[in-house]
């Protein structure tokens, strides 16, 4: 276990130095030794009267943390923002309130990392960036497209998977491709990048005009050229909405739609806008160092390329 631990400190502090230069080594350092912090003091302390072991605690001791993820350590739990019904990302069993997937693997990881509990939040589209700038949560891995725009407001990983949108629906419409869809109503979700994908898809396959998208001040609720939109602020609604006739077509990514996809529905036959999914952390927070660090890490030992494949995904 303290191996692990040293050769996490050492490959940690390694990548931040490169990343950031010596004034953030520090706080890189700090991370590494997050790993030893649940057996924490009480350890050190006992450790202590043996020399050989007081040598070794000295290195870890030395080190401290960036105010954010020390808090983190303090309170003993890393809280996470986590979707509860993307099957292979975030998925809770209903029985055993068990969560499980890609993204709940890797909120696991970075919670062994620091050595403190985890605590997973349910959350949508709409929810997930309220409870991260109001503090309640720590992180999102939360099936979260990583866009420009939102880089303005929340620190974004390097993507750990990358995913496209999608539309469902109803197989008895006939609706089978992008150009089925003009002047339809199509679901999504509040808070999403959907409504702006598939616009885009629809200019480009030369379905809609286009003249007056603009994708800085694209709006889902006031756009109605060649397609229009309804917002809901969750999937199960946006599913009963398409069984209702409410709306013509039910547009997220493809790993989100895989849930709703019953045996009377049909994805189009088309799948566009790479969405690349990273861990979102508070602006300008050291956590979002920490937690690029070990993203980063685990992108190139191949750490999350097995959790990709544990969990069914390609
Ligand atoms: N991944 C897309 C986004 O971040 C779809 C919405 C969602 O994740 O629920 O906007």
């Amino acid at each position: 276990m303290r191996k692990r631990i040293f050769a996490l400190l050492t490959s940690l502090v390694l990548s931040l130095s490169l990343m950031t230069g010596c004034g953030e080594t520090k706080a890189s350092a700090s991370t590494g030794e997050a790993a030893s912090a649940p057996a924490t003091e009480s350890v050190a302390a006992e450790e202590s009267e043996t020399e050989s072991v007081a040598a070794e605690e000295s290195e870890t001791e030395s080190v401290s943390f960036g105010a954010d993820t020390q808090a983190i350590i303090d309170r003993g739990v890393l809280r996470v923002g986590v979707k509860n019904a993307v099957i292979g990302f975030g998925f809770q069993d209903t029985l055993t309130g068990e969560y499980s997937g890609l993204e709940i693997s890797i909120a696991e990881k970075i919670a062994e990392s620091l050595g403190v509990d985890i605590e997973f939040t349910a959350v949508t589209a709409a929810t997930r960036t309220e409870l991260l700038d109001a503090g309640d949560i720590d992180c999102v891995l939360a099936t979260f497209t990583i866009t420009e725009e939102r880089k303005n407001s929340w620190d974004f990983s390097t993507p750990y998977y990358t995913d496209y949108v999608s539309v469902l629906v109803e197989t008895a419409t006939g609706i089978k491709t992008l150009e089925d869809l003009k002047d339809k109503t199509v679901g999504v979700s509040s808070g999403s990048t959907s409504a702006k994908a598939l616009t885009n898809a629809m200019i480009e396959a030369g379905v809609i005009d286009g003249s007056s998208f603009d994708a800085d001040s694209f709006d889902a609720a006031t756009w109605t050229e060649g397609v229009s939109f309804k917002q809901y602020d969750d999937y199960p609604a946006i599913s009963t909405a398409l069984s209702a006739g409410e709306v013509d077509a039910f547009c997220v990514d493809k790993s989100i739609l895989a849930i709703y996809n019953t045996d009377t529905r049909d994805y189009i036959d088309a799948k566009f806008s790479p969405q690349d999914y990273g861990v979102a952390t508070k602006k300008g927070s050291d956590f979002s160092v920490y937690v690029e660090t070990l993203v980063s890490t685990w992108l190139s030992d191949g750490t999350i390329a097995g959790f990709v494949t544990e969990n069914g995904l390609e």
